[in-house]
């Protein structure tokens, strides 16, 4: 292990009405809230109206960012940044999933950042400080209810990064109530459960591979996942299961399957790269991928590859070598995810290779990258030809 500090600050609320926790969560001065939003869901389902009464409840003045889009873009950020400037916010509530949390984050940092918030996701310039906030999750996916991570597109220049700046982008609560989950449609279902999925398989591959006690849990909770999912999708509205998977994407994602290892996140890098060229929904270029990744890293540790396909796959290693019994443990992931209705190719999105070279471009303009396997150019190349 690799020497390391854990601190998550962010006060974790979980459970069915807990929403009601909201009001004594606010600091008792904050006098006009920014309440962050998407396209219209939380209106739909009711959340938007009971957020409204606490808030209400509690006193402050409400201003409204909406509009925020799945891959959650800087042009946003900058109204909401303009937002905060002029009317003076104090404290910046999200509402949603994974990108209006993405959003609020870098709203709440580039509020106290003089120049262009896209100088924070480049990390051209890094902020001082942020405003201070909140969230109330709607869907499981991305873990950023209780990360400092957040990720955001450019549009322009097709640029998509992560970037995060603790303490600063870690909310200081998330309310999760399973119920608010309830509404969250079929594929955005299945993208969730992918994006957990490869969170903790990101992890599960670093190096050195020396890791007894997260080996267990990255299994562990894989297994859950895959126990839960096809039960979910049998019943969409079922709280028991939403809630184990709402609580699966937080574990995932919240630092405890990482302490002392860097993970990968190759995969997590050059998909960002394919969905700031192609607006794809962030875990359905993951699914494509990640199978695509391990084959190509298969031969830098078989032997890693056939503990997942044991422990997690219960592929029956007698007889085969580390190498067929790993491959076939990749092969029952892509099984695993198609079943649930995930794509597995890019042309399942209408994406050829006319543009792989722009992809790889971005893909790499931040260096080579990976913590398993180093990935240069042509393997970045090579793992796009595999998912074509
Ligand atoms: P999302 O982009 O936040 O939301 C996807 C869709 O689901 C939106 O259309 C949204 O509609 C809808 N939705 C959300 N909650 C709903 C509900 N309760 N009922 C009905 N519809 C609902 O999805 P996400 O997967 O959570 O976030 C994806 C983004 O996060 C990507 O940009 C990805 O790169 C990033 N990401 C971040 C991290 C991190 O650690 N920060 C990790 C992985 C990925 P509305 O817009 O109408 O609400
Ligand atoms: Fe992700």
């Amino acid at each position: 292990m690799d020497a390391f500090t854990f601190h998550n600050p962010t006060k974790l609320i979980f459970g069915k009405g807990q929403l009601e926790q909201l009001p004594k969560e606010l600091p008792q001065d904050t006098k006009r809230v920014l309440l962050v939003y998407g396209g219209g869901s939380i209106k739909k389902n009711g959340i938007y109206d009971n957020v409204m009464e606490k808030l209400n409840q509690f006193g402050a003045e409400v201003f409204e960012l909406t509009g925020v889009e799945p891959n959650p873009r800087i042009s946003t950020v900058r109204k909401g940044v303009a937002i905060c400037k002029k009317e003076n916010i104090d404290y910046l509530l999200a509402v949603g999933g994974g990108s209006v949390i993405d959003c609020t984050k870098t709203v709440a940092a580039g509020a106290k950042y003089e120049g262009d918030a896209w100088d924070l996701v480049t990390k051209k310039a890094f902020p001082d400080g942020a405003l201070p906030f909140g969230t109330v999750l709607t869907l499981a996916a991305t873990g950023s209810e209780m990360n400092g991570g957040a990720v955001i597109t450019n549009w322009e220049t097709n640029e998509k990064y992560g970037w995060g700046y603790p303490p600063y982008t870690y909310p200081a609560f998330s309310i999760l109530d399973p119920t608010h989950t309830i509404s969250v449609p079929r594929d955005q279902t299945i993208y969730g459960i992918v994006d957990m999925m490869t969170h903790i398989l990101e992890q599960y591959f670093h190096n050195p591979t020396l890791s007894p006690v997260q080996d267990e849990m990255c299994e562990g909770v894989l297994r859950a996942v895959i126990k839960t999912a096809p039960k979910l999708l049998n019943d969409l509205e079922s709280f028991e299961h939403r809630e184990t998977i709402l609580y699966a994407g937080t574990v995932a994602l919240n630092g405890m399957l990482q302490m002392g290892y860097r993970g990968d996140w190759a995969t997590h890098n050059t998909e960002h790269a394919v969905s700031a060229v192609y607006d794809i929904p962030h875990a359905g270029g993951l699914a494509i991928l990640f199978p695509n990744w391990m084959k190509h890293n298969l031969a830098n540790d078989p032997n890693r590859f056939k503990r997942l396909a044991v422990n997690v796959f219960g592929v029956n290693p007698e007889g085969k070598s580390d190498r067929e019994a790993g491959m076939e443990g990749i092969e029952e992931l892509r099984k695993f995810w198609s079943s649930l209705g995930a794509p597995e190719t890019l042309a399942d999105y209408d994406i050829d290779n006319s543009k792989f070279d722009l992809i790889i471009d971005r893909a790499m303009k931040r260096g080579s990258f990976g913590n398993f396997n180093n990935l240069e150019n042509s393997d970045v190349a090579a793992i796009l030809e595999m998912s074509k």
